[in-house]
């Protein structure tokens, strides 16, 4: 190709695309050190150059888009919409301002707020301000919104304010559940998890730096109201001073929650250990993970319906262990619900005399295995044949026999956990003479050995036997897999792992948004997904 033909052809590609800036591999432009592109070589002029689509980004566009057919009928956000309308949202109206006959800006419908959080917790977002920018793009939300953007702040307030409202949402959405007939309270299964709070360990801190920092803090609040007015016009001296009385809020009840641990460890009889407390997210507690981490965080406590997996009950404590939060739990159920289960199955930690002792009294059948102390025996040195149920008690006299025939009487009580426990003891003499000594006490040598006695020892008892029988053990394997699966769930798929809100109780309000989510997925997969399913081809295999 001629340098004429070059440049006319160069002149022609930009005419065709504007006045950008084109590359030379789409013009066929060869730079000084490139390869000759084939295609402009001579010797190919036969082959007819390609053409390609002008790129013009200097203009303005404006589209028609038809709102409704911005998502397929199959779409979930369909689904959460119908679901939503069918429930009774007066609760959330209830703090609204804007009224008709009234000036101001109306506020947005309970409905779509409430669409607008499940859709996003559904798709693991959980972030007010990240709602707001999918509004602008997103075809869900752009559907759900009719093209509007909803604002982060009517957002992020929406989603605590509501706490009661949200509470009888939750249970508004089992009544529909149970009416479509996937609730049926016959097996609830119980777990907990702990999930991390905002607050990070940096921020824990011990009492007497907690009270120097309050005096600071309250320093500093004395010297803002002693401001002029004109001091304190503006918006973003308003903001500073704000943040001076929150900051000398969160310490005070920084100070508060020592008082409260303390009390609690006493009432508990547990060991007093240094107490720090978090300035910034007082409420959280350290709690120890799965993975071994320990971490600030809260308890979160979810029963599940065996019968389609459906969340019924769901809680959050400051509780590091889950021993004192299964009955409160199945009581949740029951006010949820309107009933209490028939079954409750939880794993070994919720196995204690109290547990037992409470779903007897409120006539729930109860699984769950006698947590065996292989961990403690093991510390203590003493063979698995020599554990406490090797130890035969005699209710006449109060005391009970070893595997070697001695007697082991009864030595006192003592309050551990809130609960009562009663000891025995063997008589030393007879110990060190016992050929068993190696295998059920090595570790003692002025003393006998000694065994507990709960408060609820007989009914422990009894539940151990039934845990040994196959329907028990068959009722216990299906645990794992109904209680297990809404945590996953809530953690992988709806991104639960650290709440985005401070404090117990707007960390229980996320909570239950997850729960309330979890719960709408569980009705879209097993009933609305249904009517969308395409019927599967019935293969003719009668070929004559
Ligand atoms: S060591 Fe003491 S309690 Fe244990 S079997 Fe022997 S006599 Fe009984």
């Amino acid at each position: 190709m001629s340098d004429k033909t070059r440049e006319a052809a160069k002149a022609r590609e930009g005419a065709s695309m504007g006045d950008e800036q084109i590359s030379p591999a789409l013009t066929g432009l060869i730079m000084e050190g490139q390869e000759p592109d084939p295609m402009t070589e001579p010797g190919h002029n036969q082959m007819p150059r390609p053409r390609f689509e002008p790129i013009n980004r200097e203009q303005m566009v404006m589209r028609v888009v038809d709102v409704e057919q911005l998502v397929d009928q199959d779409h979930p956000v369909r689904a959460i919409w119908e679901f939503v309308g069918r429930l009774d949202l007066s609760s959330f109206c209830e703090q609204i301002r804007a009224v008709e006959g009234e000036r101001g800006r109306p506020t947005h419908h309970p409905r779509l707020m409430i669409c607008l959080w499940v859709y996003a917790y559904s798709r693991g977002v959980s972030s007010a301000r990240e709602i707001a920018r999918l509004c602008e793009y997103e075809p869900g939300c752009q559907w759900l919104t009719g093209m509007k953007v909803v604002n982060h702040h009517s957002l992020s307030d929406f989603r605590v304010d509501h706490g009661k409202a949200l509470e009888k949402l939750f249970a508004e959405i089992l009544g529909v559940l149970t009416l479509e007939g996937l609730i049926d309270l016959e097996r609830v299964m119980h777990d907990g998890t702990k999930i991390k709070a905002c607050a990070s360990k940096g921020t824990f801190r011990g009492e007497k730096r907690v009270e120097e920092h309050l005096e600071i803090a309250r320093r500093h609040v004395e010297e803002m109201k002693a401001q002029s007015d004109e001091d304190m016009k503006g918006r973003v001296a308003k903001a500073g001073h704000r943040a001076k009385r929150e900051k000398q809020q969160r310490l005070e009840s920084a100070v508060e929650e020592f008082k409260k641990i303390r009390a609690s460890q006493s009432e508990a009889g547990t060991k007093k250990e240094e107490i720090r407390v978090s300035e910034i997210e007082p409420e959280a507690r350290i709690m120890k993970h799965n993975d071994g981490g320990f971490a600030p965080s809260y308890n979160a406590q979810i029963s599940t319906d065996r019968l389609s997996g459906v969340i019924v009950g769901v809680g959050l404590s400051q509780a590091p262990t889950d021993y004192d939060e299964l009955l409160g739990s199945v009581d949740r159920v029951e006010h949820n619900t309107g009933k209490l289960p028939v079954q409750v199955v939880a794993d070994g930690g919720y196995t204690s005399g109290n547990n037992i002792h409470g779903m007897g009294e409120r006539g729930v059948d109860f699984f769950a295995p006698v947590a065996d102390s292989l961990t403690q025996l093991k510390q203590m040195g003493i063979d698995e044949a020599f554990s406490r149920q090797a130890f035969v008690y005699d209710e006449g006299t109060n005391s009970y026999t070893c595997p070697a025939g001695k007697t082991l009487s009864y030595k006192g009580k003592e309050r551990r956990k809130k609960r009562w426990r009663y000891r025995y003891r063997a008589s030393a003499a007879d110990c060190q003479a016992c050929p068993f000594k190696p295998q059920c006490c090595p570790k003692s040598t002025r003393v006998g050995r000694s065994v507990m006695r709960s408060e609820h020892e007989s009914e422990v008892e009894s539940h151990a036997a039934k845990m040994q029988t196959e329907e028990a053990k068959q009722i216990y394997k299906q645990r794992g897999q109904t209680a297990e699966f809404p945590l996953a769930w809530i953690k992988e798929k709806l991104g639960l792992r650290r709440f985005r809100v401070r404090g117990l109780i707007k960390a229980g309000l996320e909570t239950i948004w997850a729960c309330v989510t979890y719960n709408i997925q569980q009705w879209i997969r097993l009933r609305w997904r249904v009517q969308w399913r395409r019927p599967r081809l019935e293969l003719n295999t009668d070929l004559n």
